[in-house]
């Protein structure tokens, strides 16, 4: 059955969307109290402790119970009659034998490898988690991938690249406000992720600077003392021309470079190949602009560079931060306090989603599926052999491309590719010639239309469990809401599933007991999450990862028959979030060390002198462990709120220079197709639209797409404001108004990726992929304008 009925207190939990992961309360509202405004039976109050937020909530936040009382919502099972051809009502024992019946038949018809499954950015750690599981030992099958790689994949690996490691921010939120200079690129955060915007205000109010790169005038850049507009698809020339400037301007600093990183000369060749009067040629910023960006960057003592989709999403989005990575690291902004290089991840869970198995390529804890150590490891949390684990399957595009060819059945969780994937109707397609599809959502999305079986689930506030925001803060989101009495959550469904399929081991379909076996599986990973318990991210409002489990307490748990194997400390974690926790809980804080406050604005850095966790068991060079030293830190591991201070996650500790050049986008403007299109998202929407598109405030802020223009390029067309325009790319078109303004470049169109239908953008786009992270290139393709049919 579902979660047990929660008590019908307020609760403390955190909005459904993006990842910000706002804090928020949720109080019931009396019977007989609902109403449009408060449906749902709960009404959003605002919960200023959560420090990401400190209570600001934006619209799409504070309307989320609404679709949690939506009268379109799903609340039975669905299966596609083969009489009528329709979905029609059922029962959850037929709806989980027709999947269990469709997912084996493909199977036993094609193999393994023809069954697939499909994850979300948006489920929680353990849903991820247990879909991973699910595919990997009760499918058998290596085909799972999910929506999070058209988000951050570029970025993820081009973090591992430089350093071994991918948080998407190393260092709280919070220290944007408290640097010097901010270079975000690519991010409209005024409205992807409002409350966040706060946090460049402090910063100007502090007289920092804040340096904007995006080809369009948004609100964010609208705060920008700097604004840069590049064409689209030329980030990676324009990181590039601002090294030559840091280079020729004698602004790198040496000692760092020297001291902590590798592969310098290379990458400074390559970027002084990079003359500034070319990427000004090529990216189209003026000159003047590139060297005013590099002497607010060098001229603070502090600064950082923010990317988000503008320049992940591109077929060289691993190269362009890269980067981006090495101005931050020539210039000794990685790797210290109040400085350093992030990405702003954009779905909710987009962080804990590609930590725990979903990802083709990896397994629990952020380990890859290719090391046999760490295959090893899983598969004895499984109770498998490391053999029987399948090896790296197809990426999310890749995958949607082999619907109905090399896959024949699929099992979707939390995402609605038909809105979201690139090339949306050839996508559209491969789902339709799928022999079956199983879709498990909270609505009717477009997708889900064409399953054969849809499965009606639980929503955010009718389920607990775990997500990691941004920040790799992992964070507790409680129930607040029994359930309508037809649906169920995901991990029962997976859990139903699993003993239909014959998994005879268990598949436990409560949160937090899949949450103790995701900490053993991570434990020793990157991404430890050993140390982290439900009680203690209740008490602590959130446990910054790697937060590994200490030897003491391995060792205590061990005396009371609850062993399992210790996790070593990292090395290139610092811990100091004991002084922060210690400031919330009043507690003494684990170690602080006031003599070291210079190194952490928020206090002391515990640990030894090279970072390493002094608690942890130590490796032995013969490769067991052996007993660890006397703990300066007694009691839990206290999270690790900032990375590499004193090392980076590397094999030597040192971060490695990207040796990266321009290229140019997949699809280059021409004669056929002569204007760039890019794609983005709008303030009252949230990615495929699914939820958001049946909020009435939201709708009606935010009722569809349209093709924002330059008057130049209006007046080639012959277009006035609101005529509907269609946009042409190689691989369909897509019909939106035209709104015409002199915040984008002549060159350029741009479409919200929300809607279905005619204006669906992803229609357009192109599916050129990143060779490295796999990642489609929505931010830039090569379109025609018409004027369309009124
Ligand atoms: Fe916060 Fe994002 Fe939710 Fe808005 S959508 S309330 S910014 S978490």
């Amino acid at each position: 059955s579902p979660d047990p009925a929660p008590d019908p207190a307020p609760v403390d939990t955190h909005c459904p969307y993006c990842s910000l992961q706002c804090g928020m309360t949720l109080r019931p509202v009396p019977p007989g109290g609902g109403s449009d405004e408060k449906p749902g039976g709960v009404e959003v109050i605002e919960r200023t402790a959560f420090p990401v937020n400190r209570g600001a909530l934006c619209g799409k936040g504070r309307t989320a119970p609404a679709v949690l009382s939506s009268r379109v919502r799903l609340t039975e099972p669905l299966v596609r009659r083969p009489d009528s051809g329709r979905l029609e009502p059922a029962t959850w024992e037929e709806a989980l034998d027709r999947i269990a019946e469709g997912l084996e038949a493909a199977g036993r018809a094609y193999g393994r490898d023809a069954v697939g499954v499909f994850g979300g950015g948006g489920l929680t750690n353990e849903k991820a988690y247990a879909l991973g599981k699910f595919a990997r030992v009760v499918l058998g099958t290596p085909q799972i991938d999910y929506n999070g790689r058209f988000c951050m994949s570029s970025a993820a690996a081009a973090h591992q690249r430089a350093f071994g490691l991918d948080r998407g921010l190393p260092f709280p939120l919070a220290d944007v406000a408290r640097t010097g200079c901010v270079v975000l690129v690519g991010s409209n955060l005024a409205e992807t992720m409002p409350p966040a915007l706060r946090y460049l205000t402090e910063l100007k109010e502090a007289g920092g600077r804040l340096i904007v790169v995006d080809p369009r005038r948004t609100r964010t850049a609208e705060q920008a003392d700097l604004h840069l507009a590049p064409r689209p698809g030329t980030d990676l020339a324009l990181a590039l021309g601002l090294l030559h400037l840091v280079v020729a301007e004698g602004r790198v600093d040496e000692e760092f470079v020297e001291r902590r990183t590798s592969g310098w000369p290379e990458a400074r060749a390559a970027a002084m190949a990079h003359w500034p009067e070319l990427v000004e040629r090529i990216t189209g910023v003026p000159l003047p602009d590139l060297r005013k960006a590099v002497t607010m960057f060098c001229d603070a003592e502090n600064s950082m560079v923010l990317t988000a989709r503008g320049p992940e999403q591109q077929s060289k989005g691993t190269d362009t931060v890269g980067a981006w990575i090495n101005l931050c690291l020539a210039t000794g902004r990685a790797g210290r306090p109040l400085s350093g290089y992030g990405c702003l991840t954009g779905q909710g869970n987009g962080q804990g989603g590609r930590e725990h198995g979903q990802k083709a390529d990896q397994l629990p804890g952020y380990r890859k599926l290719t090391d046999p150590a760490a295959r090893a490891h899983v598969a004895a949390v499984w109770g498998v052999e490391p053999d029987a684990l399948p090896g790296p399957g197809r990426s999310a595009y890749e995958l949607l491309d082999a619907l109905g060819r090399d896959v024949r059945a699929l099992l979707l969780m939390g995402s609605n590719p038909l809105v979201s994937a690139p090339r949306a109707a050839h996508v559209e397609s491969r789902l339709r010639s799928l022999d079956f599809l199983a879709v498990a959502d909270v609505v009717l999305s477009e997708t889900a239309a064409l399953a054969d079986v849809v499965l009606p689930v639980a929503q955010w506030a009718e389920e607990t469990g775990t997500m990691t925001n941004l920040e790799g803060r992992v964070i507790l989101r409680r129930a607040a809401l029994t359930p309508p009495p037809g649906v169920r959550t995901d991990l029962w469904v997976l859990s139903g599933l699993a003993a239909r399929l014959g998994w005879e081991k268990g598949f436990p379909a409560d949160a937090e007991e899949v949450f103790e076996e995701l900490r053993r599986a991570s434990a020793g990973g990157p991404a430890d999450y050993s140390g982290i318990t439900y009680r203690r991210i209740a008490e602590e409002d959130g446990v910054f990862w790697p937060c590994p489990e200490r030897a003491e307490e391995t060792a205590r748990k061990s005396a009371a028959g609850t062993a399992r194997k210790g996790a070593a400390g990292t090395g290139w974690e610092s811990v100091e979030g004991a002084s922060e926790r210690a400031q919330r809980t009043g507690s003494a804080g684990a170690g602080a060390d006031p003599e070291r406050a210079w190194a952490d604005p928020e206090g002391a850095r515990p640990q030894g002198a090279h970072g390493a966790d002094p608690g942890g068991a130590e490796a032995d060079p013969e490769g067991g462990e052996r007993p660890s030293p006397p703990s300066r830190h007694p009691g839990p591991h206290p999270g690790t709120p900032r990375l590499f201070l004193d090392r980076f996650a590397t094999d030597d500790g040192r971060a490695r220079f990207a040796p990266v050049s321009h290229r140019p986008a997949a699809e280059e403007p021409d004669a056929a197709y002569p204007v760039l299109l890019t794609t983005g998202r709008v303030l009252a929407q949230y990615q495929s639209g699914a939820q958001t598109r049946r909020v009435t405030e939201l709708n009606e802020a935010a009722p569809g797409p349209y093709v924002q223009l330059h008057p130049l390029l209006a007046e080639r067309l012959g277009a006035a404001e609101g005529v509907p325009i269609a946009v042409v790319s190689r691989r369909g078109r897509a019909v939106a108004p035209a709104r015409i303004s002199r915040d984008i470049r002549p060159d350029t169109v741009f479409m919200p990726f929300h809607w279905a239908g005619p204006g669906r953008a992803n229609t357009v786009t192109n599916p050129a992929l990143d060779p490295v992270s796999r990642m489609p290139e929505f931010k830039v393709c090569a379109v025609r304008l018409e004027l369309a049919e009124g």
